[in-house]
């Protein structure tokens, strides 16, 4: 019988919205009986990677896991904040870190229209269902547009341009609700005046958070903390007013569920409880522990979750009795990144948060299940800057000081090695310089792609993503038209899909994996239970629930975090019975 004083009433896995949600309203209600698991660092202020030295170390990579990421990042041993996975027809990039995705994340809080629901969800789980719980997810994570004043440091030259191309196009802009602090009055009152660029206060919470102050680097990690990241709102909550743990640096990789008296025994339902095994990482080295619990919450996000659970069954065989539809109905959600360099308008992609508008091609007005996406501007992409360092092993440290420069000039060339590459790959590569920058657009779309992919164990055992890449081409293909459209629309010289998009490799890139895991009425259809008596939970296992991006029944065309945050905060209230607020348990604020 494991010990009483280790038996916890909740392990959460992973810290990312699902997993940030499920602790503190867990902890809400159980205190220190809640232990979250991360494998990630924590990130103060000032900690987020900056020079070359440091970025050649920022990536996921731990001895042993010998997942499908690129081999010299494979060689490395850093526990890192960028993830790289590659696979056949499709590559992912996502966080590792205390806040998970939200550490890299652009911010943006959207919820996808009713329509979406009807699309292989649980017929009960509608958007009518989640309305409320999106609304407090919205109120906790403070979304709300870039202040619009006459403040000309807070004009954003490349948001009045989408605005004037979607005016062209007949298609509706509006400001996107994004999740940065710009001072508690604005941000959570619904007040009009920012906070001065820069200022500091303690946000609703305690936690002290300054001013935006435009530096564009949202997705390599906010070191002034001025994006509302899930560690100075539901895991502060959760860890300094609720009493939660938290261990950092801590990799989940068993789960076992226990006998009557404390043993593992893989014939067990869950009603004893489970022991987790977990490696802790320290100077280097990592050794295996365990812990126990009445409850578990996997939330290691997509991908891990989905890699976790199929371990347990199929590898270790300890979770047996997990559904059938494990790893099935994987999402990229529609997920495409274009540019359109050398333009003969001012997009002046490096200033303010990273996306500020969406224009609306078919998911809100004419709803179309096949085409329906959204057209949205970034500012330069870091993360794709991340996964071309991950994909070529080459002399880090140095190529990144010349990056902003040369990225995709080497992406094309060594992609293709071919005739066409050299002339484009200099243009491309000219267009990061000097005035040519600001001048270049970067187009972030994502829509209703088919949700047909599938998630299996590979050879050594570690996840593998099989995605028909062809049949979701009618979103992929409306997507390209329209960037094609803005390339003439600001007589831009060139419109370069996904830099792995062009023959002959292929590939979809996303930044927005779903599924595998998914809400259903019956193990059939699903993994986890969309019955509101146990919301979230395994079929076959009782305490074992499932909450992250994964648990998403299909594409939601809109950027996902407000749907998980919103689902996750339905499943705790189904585990704690408490109703939630935006107040989190410690705070009267009103909405
Ligand atoms: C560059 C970029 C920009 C994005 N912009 C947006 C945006 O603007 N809006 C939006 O809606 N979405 C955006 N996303 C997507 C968003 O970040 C994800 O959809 C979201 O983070 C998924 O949440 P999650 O709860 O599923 O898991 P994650 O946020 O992925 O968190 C999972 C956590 O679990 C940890 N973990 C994994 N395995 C284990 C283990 N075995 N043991 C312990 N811990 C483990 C991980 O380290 C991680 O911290 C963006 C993503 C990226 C990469
Ligand atoms: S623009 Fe800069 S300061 Fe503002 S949220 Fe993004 S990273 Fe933080």
């Amino acid at each position: 019988m494991p010990r009483e004083h280790m038996f916890y009433e909740t392990v959460v896995i992973g810290s990312g919205f699902g997993g940030s949600v499920s602790f503190c309203r867990l902890a809400q209600k159980w205190g220190d009986k809640v232990l979250l698991l991360e494998r990630g660092k924590r990130y103060p202020k000032g900690a987020f990677a900056r020079s070359p030295k440091q970025m050649a170390n920022n990536f996921w990579s731990v001895e042993g896991d010998e997942v499908n990421r690129p081999k010299h990042i494979r060689q490395k041993n850093t526990l890192g904040l960028f993830d790289v996975r590659l696979f056949k027809k499709m590559d992912s990039v996502f966080s590792a870190g205390l806040g998970g995705g939200s550490l890299i994340y652009a911010n943006v809080f959207l919820e996808p229209p009713e329509e979406v629901f009807q699309q292989g969800w649980p017929a009960k789980l509608t958007k009518k269902t989640l309305q409320p719980y999106y609304t407090i997810a919205r109120q906790v994570l403070g979304a709300r547009p870039v202040p619009q004043n006459g403040d000309p440091r807070r004009k954003i030259v490349r948001t009045e341009l989408f605005q004037e191309f979607a005016k062209h196009e007949q298609r509706e802009s509006k400001l996107a609700d994004i999740c940065v602090f710009f001072g508690n009055d604005y941000s959570y009152n619904n007040g009009k005046k920012p906070l001065d660029i820069g200022d500091q206060e303690p946000n609703r919470y305690g936690a002290l958070q300054t001013s935006c102050t435009y530096c564009a680097e949202c997705d390599v990690g906010c070191n002034t903390h001025s994006k509302n990241t899930l560690d100075l709102n539901y895991l502060f909550v959760g860890e300094n007013k609720h009493g939660g743990k938290i261990l950092t640096e801590c990799l989940a990789e068993k789960i076992v569920p226990l006998d009557a008296k404390g043993n593992d025994d893989s014939d067990a339902d869950g009603s004893n409880g489970y022991r987790i095994e977990y490696r802790a990482f320290s100077d280097n080295t990592s050794i295996i522990e365990s812990c126990f619990t009445r409850r578990v919450v996997v939330s290691a996000g997509t991908f891990n979750s989905n890699e976790l659970l199929l371990r347990c069954r199929d590898y270790y065989k300890t979770l047996p009795k997990l559904s059938q539809q494990l790893g099935k109905w994987f999402s990229g959600n529609g997920d495409f990144l274009s540019f359109v360099p050398m333009g003969e308008r001012q997009a002046d992609p490096n200033y303010g948060p990273v996306i500020t508008q969406y224009t609306d091609y078919n998911l809100f007005a004419n709803f179309s299940k096949s085409q329906g996406f959204v057209f949205e501007d970034a500012s330069y992409p870091v993360f794709l800057a991340w996964l071309i360092e991950g994909v070529f092993p080459v002399d880090l440290p140095r190529k990144l000081l010349r990056l902003t420069k040369q990225f995709w000039g080497w992406l094309v060339n060594l992609l293709t090695s071919g005739s066409w590459a050299n002339s484009l790959g200099h243009t491309v590569h000219e267009m990061l310089a000097g005035d040519l920058s600001s001048k270049s657009a970067v187009l972030l779309c994502m829509g209703l792609d088919k949700g047909d992919g599938t998630l299996t164990l590979n050879s050594k055992n570690r996840i593998d993503l099989d995605w028909p890449q062809d049949t979701s081409m009618p979103v992929y293909q409306a997507i390209l038209d329209a960037g094609k459209r803005f390339q003439t629309f600001v007589k831009g010289k060139w419109f370069i899909p996904l830099p792995t998009w062009n023959m002959p490799v292929r590939h979809n890139v996303t930044v927005h994996p779903l599924g595998g895991c998914i809400l259903a009425d019956t193990p059939e259809q699903g993994v986890v239970s969309a019955d509101k008596t146990n919301r979230g939970e395994a079929f076959g296992y009782k305490g074992l629930y499932v909450v992250d991006g994964s648990i998403l029944p299909s594409a939601v065309g809109a950027n996902p975090i407000a749907t998980i945050t919103a689902t996750a905060e339905w499943i705790a209230e189904g585990i704690t019975g408490i109703k939630p607020d935006a107040g989190l348990g410690i705070v009267n604020n009103k909405p």
